[in-house]
């Protein structure tokens, strides 16, 4: 019998905002060793267990990159011990990471005025490249997937459509989303980790970083149930409206297609359905709660 592969794709948030201030600060992390935390905890991943698999997906405010395995040479490093004892592959996950980030931000454009980043878009690449892994799966194959989030920016609550019909498919498809955020809470992140099983964490003191990523996402939901975990804090489900993208507390839902409006209007701009001046249609509104 064939031994159970473990995939796990990691998404980093690249975008520069988050580290303009931090560019020669000494007392916290700065992006380099940002970069180098993550690439330790790939290493360690990697290390960990014969059968592990990674994908790291870079994203920024406007793209998003492959940064291993590479675009070019697309196999997968399957890790093996050698004479030495040395996984020998790490160098080379190393080296095809520092040099697809290398050209990924020496080729960013800055063209782009958005804050946010493209997690949602590297999100939805990250579940096709599963998706493709399943479907070359052979029969009596059984493999597990996950994926981590390490976010830096602020939610766009523009993205959070799209953002939530990604987890939808990853709930769907059996693939926990861990979510790791150095900056301010993320309520859309939190939302994705409560209802795919993962772990949700904003890391209380960066300089930490590494400590933490080994602690909660070097391990596999099996695992974990042996670990002391993070107690669960109650989680923000406000949704965005769908004209303002506005993170709302309570508004009105259009009853044929359950977009959400923060104000009373005339009609519904996804599905065009009509509502009466006295509330009540073909599809009617009603509070959220
Ligand atoms: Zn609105
Ligand atoms: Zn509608």
């Amino acid at each position: 019998m064939s031994a159970s592969v473990k995939y796990l794709v990691v998404i980093i948030d690249l975008n520069p905002i988050y580290w303009a201030d931090k560019v020669s600060a000494s007392n916290t992390l700065n992006f380099k060793q940002y970069l180098n935390t993550i690439i330790q905890f790939c290493n360690a991943y990697i290390a960990f267990d014969i059968n592990h698999r990674l994908i790291i997906i870079g994203c920024s405010n406007n793209e998003t990159y492959f940064l291993y395995p590479d675009p070019v040479n697309e196999s997968l490093i399957i890790p093996t011990v050698t004479k030495t004892n040395l996984f020998e592959q790490l160098f080379v996950v190393d080296r095809v990471v520092e040099n697809n980030l290398k050209n990924f931000i020496r080729d960013g454009s800055s063209a782009s005025q958005s804050v946010g980043s493209m997690i949602t878009m590297a999100l939805t690449q990250a579940l096709c490249y599963i998706n493709r892994i399943i479907r070359d799966t052979l029969a009596g194959e059984k493999n597990s997937f996950r994926i981590l989030i390490i976010q830096t920016t602020n939610d766009t609550s523009k993205q959070y459509m799209n953002f939530m019909n990604a987890v939808f498919t990853s709930e769907k498809l059996n693939v926990p989303i861990d979510g790791c955020i150095l900056n301010n809470e993320s309520s859309l992140l939190q939302q994705a980790c409560d209802l795919t099983s993962g772990i949700y964490l904003r890391v209380p003191d960066p300089n930490g970083l590494l400590q933490y990523l080994l602690w909660l996402y070097l391990t596999d939901k099996e695992l974990r149930k042996m670990l002391a975990l993070p107690t669960k804090m109650a989680v923000d489900y406000r949704p965005a409206c769908f004209c303002h993208h506005k993170l709302i507390d309570t508004g009105y839902v259009c009853s044929v297609c359950l977009s959400i409006y923060c104000d009373n209007t005339s009609a519904c701009s996804t599905c065009r359905s009509a509502f009466d001046a006295n509330g009540s249609t073909d599809g009617s509104k009603r509070p959220l709660r």
